[in-house]
């Protein structure tokens, strides 16, 4: 009954990783667990992915305490979310069209984060060969290779589902294009399950503030992302320049002439350029500088 209030928030929030010794004789692996009183008072918070040590777990009666959260190794904001691997973007090539601008959108909001970015394009049923090549290439000359598939025909989900494995993926992505489709692919028998967590919370899966994530049957976890889905970027200029692989590739062959380059209308710019995306970067370079004034007018 320690810090009924503060438990509170960890229980919603907390899918525990832990899996128990084998000769544990557990009902579930899951563990309704309060925090120690000590984490408390040192103000250290439980988020979701965190990996923790629990004293004196009761299997039988699957409750427990967190006496310990482990160092993370990445740390989302938004969702809140520890240790993700991965964020994979989940777009269609059809139905709705895939729209290079709201793309372009997600994949600076991913690049923003500690995780490795992928792309996901589902729908590929939809279009021809061509098409997916058109695709392949125009995305390639952004630095990225995206996995083509179909959660109708099922084709790449093999190679999905391999880049999975035992990882922490977080997916993402606007909404119609296939992401419930293809975590019930993903995941058999995850509708069953939904119900019978939200049955045991009081607070559903639907509140956009909850996270969870859920075990992939051949190892690894998925976490959906209300939250991710409308991407505003708030970064520094200075930040966005790093968010396109692009720059990267650019600034890796060749220096600006000053440091601090923007690559807006700075003389000697190595990055500037006849690029496709170099329309985007400006774009969102001006939403950065407002962003930026904006917060200074603040302080
Ligand atoms: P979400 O909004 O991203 O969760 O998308 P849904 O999973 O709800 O799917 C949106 C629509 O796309 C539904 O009508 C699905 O049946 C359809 N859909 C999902 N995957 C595919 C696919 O691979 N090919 C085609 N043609 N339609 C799909
Ligand atoms: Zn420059």
């Amino acid at each position: 009954a320690e810090g009924q209030e503060n438990s509170v928030g960890a229980i919603h929030e907390l899918p525990l990783q832990n899996s128990p010794s084998p000769q544990s004789p557990v009902p579930s692996p899951e563990l309704l667990c309060t925090r120690r009183a000590r984490l408390k008072k040192i103000g250290q918070q439980v988020m979701v992915g965190d990996r923790v040590e629990i004293e004196e777990p009761d299997w039988a009666g699957g409750r427990g305490a967190i006496a310990q959260v482990l160092p993370r190794e990445t740390e989302l904001d938004r969702p809140p979310i520890a240790n993700a691997d991965q964020i994979i973007l989940v777009f269609a090539l059809a139905e709705p069209d895939l729209e290079p601008f709201q793309l372009s959108k997600f994949l600076v909001k991913a690049e923003s984060t500690e995780l490795e970015v992928s792309l996901c394009l589902n729908k590929s049923d939809l279009v021809s060969l061509e098409v997916r090549k058109a695709w392949r290439d125009r995305l390639s000359a952004w630095g990225y290779e995206p996995i083509f598939i179909s959660v109708y025909d099922g084709s790449g989900l093999d190679e999905l589902t391999a880049k999975l494995n035992n990882k922490i993926t977080v997916l993402a992505g606007p909404s119609g294009v296939g992401k419930t489709s293809l975590i019930n692919y993903l995941i058999p028998g995850l509708e069953q399950r939904v119900g019978e967590v939200s049955g045991k919370l009081s607070k559903g899966r639907h509140t956009t503030r909850h996270v969870e994530l859920f075990e992939l049957p051949k190892g690894g976890y998925l976490a959906d992302t209300p939250g991710f889905n409308q991407p505003d970027l708030d970064c520094s200029p200075e930040e966005l320049t790093q968010y396109f692989p692009e720059i990267r590739e650019r600034l890796a062959e060749n220096n600006c002439q000053f440091n601090d380059c923007l690559h807006g209308d700075e003389p000697n710019c190595a990055v500037r350029g006849d690029w496709e995306r170099y329309e985007h970067y400006l774009e969102f370079l001006e939403s950065a500088i407002a962003h930026q004034e904006h917060l200074n007018q603040q302080s």
